[in-house]
């Protein structure tokens, strides 16, 4: 029989259906509290890996909320109520909080958001925020990256890839350092970044660039998607590599099966593969910071293009944050609620 040249699946995808809105009453501060209206949502790809049937909460690294709790997110905000000696009305703060317009927090469980002149209040969620302190220990706590390097970085258009191109290129130096990324448009923004050459993961000739581009083979792989990608890469592995096991992203919506081809690489040419959580090097993060802010001033890190900012209201705070999962942020992909 003749076949039709396509047959419709349905798959899980994330939907705006998986949260409902709610109203819950508002409480006043108590001694030691603030409260902060949200302006900013940061969108991170592990708030995914928080909710699912299939979580197991001593397995994961999130708050992995119940159904019926408010979806946990990093925020930045400002102060509207106080009765903290430490915080003042109208000070801009960043928190791990909720989906949620206004938040009662602890004097405590607040940061000091972390400004530059001429940009906006959402650079702490962007070039001076997580993702940024992720690529910066990743790639020196865990990488033990060197200016001989020659280094792989995935997600390379991404908030975390985006910075860890920059500082590997241009705050440390590296050799060479190669993006792949999702298309022709962004492998340019890549590249524009530092990056040597970034290969385009969605074109028919991945395979052949991607060993085009690592032909002297590579010292460190920033990883920030695994599967295939991770499992080609592991093939242009040097003997005693390192990865940095930063992300998983190409599985977060799909069963965590994967199919590997190269694991055996890892044995014959002993890599060293190590997972992080950026909270791990807390301590690190005011160095980074000087860091990054130093290079900025020097402009050898730029700010420009790092951000794509989605002003939307607070229904549609689910939808912005499931552009993550399609590629439709370049830079930190930030929900800005402030209107
Ligand atoms: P990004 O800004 O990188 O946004 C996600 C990007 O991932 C998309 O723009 C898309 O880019 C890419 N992507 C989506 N689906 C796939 C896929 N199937 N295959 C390959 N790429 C895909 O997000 P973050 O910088 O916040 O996070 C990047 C990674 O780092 C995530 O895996 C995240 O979980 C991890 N992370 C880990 C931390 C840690 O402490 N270990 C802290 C922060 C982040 P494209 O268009 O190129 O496909």
């Amino acid at each position: 029989a003749r076949l039709p040249s396509h047959t419709p699946l349905l798959l899980l995808a994330l939907t705006p259906l998986t949260f409902r809105l709610e109203e819950k009453p508002l409480r006043e501060a108590n001694d030691g509290e603030i409260v902060v209206k949200i302006e900013y949502f940061s969108n991170d790809p592990a708030q995914r890996t928080w909710i699912g049937k299939d979580v197991v909460p001593d397995r994961a690294y999130g708050p992995c909320p119940n159904e019926g709790d408010s979806m946990p997110s990093l925020v930045l905000g400002r102060v509207v109520q106080t009765k903290s000696s430490q915080w003042k009305e109208g000070d801009l703060v960043t928190a791990f909080a909720s989906w949620s317009e206004y938040v009662v927090l602890n004097e405590k469980a607040v940061m000091a958001a972390r400004q530059i002149e001429g940009c906006s209040p959402s650079v702490a969620l962007s070039a001076l925020g997580m993702t940024t302190m992720t690529a910066y220990t990743g790639l020196h706590e865990v990488g033990h990256i060197k200016p001989e390097h020659t280094i792989v970085i995935s997600g390379a258009a991404g908030a975390t890839g985006g910075a860890a191109v920059q500082i590997a290129k241009n705050i440390v130096g590296c050799k060479r350092v190669i993006g792949i990324a999702g298309g022709a448009e962004k492998c340019r923004w890549v590249e524009s970044l530092g990056a040597d050459v970034c290969v385009d993961y969605k074109s028919s000739s991945f395979e052949e660039d991607l060993i085009k581009a690592t032909e002297g083979y590579v010292d460190v792989y920033f990883d920030n998607v695994s599967g295939r990608i991770l499992d080609l890469v592991l093939a242009r592995m040097k003997r005693f590599s390192r990865i940095i096991a930063c992300g998983a992203i190409s599985g977060y919506n799909t069963s965590r099966e994967m199919r590997m081809h190269n694991l055996f690489e890892i044995i014959s040419m002993r890599i060293t593969m190590q997972g992080f959580i950026v909270s791990d090097f807390a301590d690190k993060w005011p160095g980074a910071v000087d860091a990054v802010k130093k290079a900025i001033e020097e402009k050898r890190f730029t700010t420009e293009g790092t951000e794509t900012k989605v002003a939307a209201s607070f229904e549609d705070v689910p939808k912005v944050w499931a552009r993550l999962f399609s590629g439709g942020n370049q830079g930190k992909l930030v929900t800005d609620v402030s209107a």
